[in-house]
């Protein structure tokens, strides 16, 4: 039974698997490679993932949800019509219809699969993204960062005697840089740096800026729905800005049409601060790794955002050299999972291919420390791990009561880079009793060990008693329990994905819906008309009729298509 690999992303998701002839794309129902990350209830409860929802996300937003991997691990809930979800339940949508597309292309039922997470999530979430996997009814054992799956599969992909690269991956929602090593078959992480809030998303967003501005629109007036119109409009403009010199937005706001050229050379300077901030990320991890600049060999490009011109441009400039494309940025992080997948099983072509990664951030503890005038200051951050430090690793630390008769020591378990406990990420904490005695004679062993997936345990002992305890995250809002998944799959039970075979079709009656919505005079009367006989010939069953009607649809969304981009 194969293991599959899965790229788990903010805009789209897509799996792989591991043939004789090295990773490939599983297609879903609809064909594609992508599926996008948008989850949508019906009235009557079905679930619809991927570009059924993506419609759903303009014809009934209530309904709808997108970009939710950005609250992977949160207490942030969605209402979706009268039902509540967390991100990782509907990741976990996700990841069944991949299951389900996965096991119907493949003729056999998968149990296991490998995912992907940006290098750049702390451990909360990469506990929440294997817990998707797990509610969507795999076997999580491995979690794999996407710019190391990334380079995974260039490493394989590339014949060329490349030492040193960096991938750059800019994808809908999230930034990550990192610098790996390739000689012989060991592929070495030896940096990573990100940005978890910036990503393809934010160009949209300036686009949406530009246009309000332009028509005086203030953003507090705008419902969901005209949210979710203008967002599709300047997403069109902007993919439209990476073919072309120049794009029209055009939509109706307040009963009036209302237009907006923007030229790539605005655009690009209206991207500015975003742009600078993809520096920050480039420089840490290149002083990190101890590398300059100007040793990275190569710049290999993932993520969707990296499809747009500017990106390229910034990157030429930066590092005086072109990315390499050498493969689909968009399928990258998804064959890389499947190749971790295959090396999981052991599989024969793979076996001598060695991978080390690291851990992206600091993970310390707080302490107090002795000031020059004596007194003592509480909450320093001490790191224990220090960021970029290949994983596994294991480390450890004694630490010594502070006051007297003090009868107990409590550990801070905090993720970051400030030298102030506080302004970092608290992941739990653990208390534990010591005996009472004067300061400073009692002392506490604290280990923190960071496995290959990036999850952390922490192991504190009381070194005279020899008392220890793990950690137990209870103030991980994010962590959930073995028996916490059990009774949410059984929760999720009674929600059914919407059956793969008919998604062909729904897809079309959306589209209808949403094409119907957007237009208005005679296009939309036929378009109405052709919703009723492609819905009575699927009442029919008669697959001639089917196709026919669904042919004039397609035809019919075309000279809308046509009709809206001549801006009305
Ligand atoms: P994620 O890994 O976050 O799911 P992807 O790698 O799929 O994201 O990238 C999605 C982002 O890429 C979106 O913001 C999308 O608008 C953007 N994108 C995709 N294709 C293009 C293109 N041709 N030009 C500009 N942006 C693009
Ligand atoms: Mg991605």
């Amino acid at each position: 039974m194969p293991i599959i690999g899965i790229d788990l992303g903010t805009t789209n998701s897509l799996a792989a698997y591991f043939t004789s002839d090295g990773p490939k794309i599983i297609p879903n129902s609809l064909g594609e490679a992508l599926t996008p990350s948008v989850v949508s209830v019906g009235e009557d409860g079905t679930i619809y993932v991927g570009r059924i929802a993506k419609e759903r996300l303009l014809t009934c937003p209530e309904n709808t949800a997108s970009v939710f991997k950005r609250s992977m691990g949160s207490e942030k809930t969605f209402t979706l019509g009268d039902r509540v979800f967390s991100a990782e339940e509907l990741s976990s949508f996700i990841i069944k219809k991949l299951k389900e597309d996965a096991e119907n292309f493949l003729g056999e039922e998968i149990s296991e699969a490998v995912i992907s997470t940006p290098a750049y999530f702390n451990d909360t979430q990469r506990k929440a993204t294997k817990a998707a996997g797990e509610l969507a009814g795999f076997r999580v054992e491995r979690i794999i960062s996407e710019p190391t799956a990334a380079a995974i599969a260039f490493g394989l992909h590339t014949s060329r005697d490349i030492s040193k690269c960096l991938v750059f991956d800019l994808g809908g929602g999230t930034f990550d840089v990192s610098i790996l090593e390739f000689s012989d078959k060991v592929m070495e992480v030896r940096a990573v740096a990100g940005d978890n809030y910036l990503g393809g998303e934010d160009f949209t967003g300036v686009l949406m800026e530009m246009f309000m501005q332009e028509h005086g629109i203030s953003p507090e007036t705008l419902t969901l729905r005209d949210f979710v119109m203008l967002n599709k409009n300047a997403e069109d403009a902007k993919l439209e800005l990476s073919a072309r010199k120049k794009a029209t937005m055009s939509w109706t706001f307040d009963g009036q049409a209302r237009s907006l050229e923007v030229t790539a050379e605005v655009f690009e300077e209206r991207c500015k601060t975003l742009i600078a901030r993809l520096k920050a990320p480039i420089i840490r991890a290149v002083n990190d790794a101890g590398v300059r600049l100007a040793d990275v060999d190569s710049i290999i490009f993932v993520g969707g955002a990296t499809k747009m011109p500017l990106i390229q441009s910034f990157v030429s400039r930066l590092f005086k050299r072109f990315p390499v494309f050498g493969i689909n940025p968009d399928e990258a992080v998804a064959l890389g999972a499947a190749v971790q997948a295959a090396m999981k099983e052991r599989k024969e072509d793979i076996r001598e291919l060695i991978l080390t990664d690291v851990c992206p951030f600091t993970l310390g503890t707080a302490v107090s420390v002795q000031q020059n005038n004596g007194f003592f200051r509480s909450g320093i951050f001490q790191p224990i791990i220090e960021r970029n430090t290949v994983i596994p690793a294991s480390r450890e630390e004694r630490f010594y009561t502070m006051a007297p008769n003090q009868t107990s020591v409590k550990v801070e378990i905090l993720q970051g880079e400030s030298w102030r406990a506080k302004d970092n990420v608290l992941l739990g904490e653990i208390d534990i009793p010591v005996p009472a005695g004067p300061a400073g004679q009692e002392t506490v062993d604290v280990r923190y060990t960071y496995d290959v997936n990036g999850i952390l345990e922490v192991n504190v002992k009381v070194t005279s008693s020899g008392e220890s305890k793990r950690m137990i995250i209870e103030k991980n809002p994010g962590a959930v329990t073995p028996e916490q998944i059990e009774q949410r799959i059984e929760e999720l039970a009674s929600l059914k994905l919407h059956p793969r075979d008919k998604d062909k079709n729904r897809y079309l009656l959306e589209k209808g819906e949403r094409y119907y919505q957007t237009t208005t005079g005679f296009i939309r009367m036929r378009i109405a008309e052709e919703l009723n006989n492609f819905e009575a010939a699927l009442d029919g069953q008669h697959s001639k009729e089917i196709e026919e009607a669904a042919e004039r649809l397609r035809s019919l969304f075309e000279d809308a298509e046509n009709e809206q981009n001549n801006g009305e």
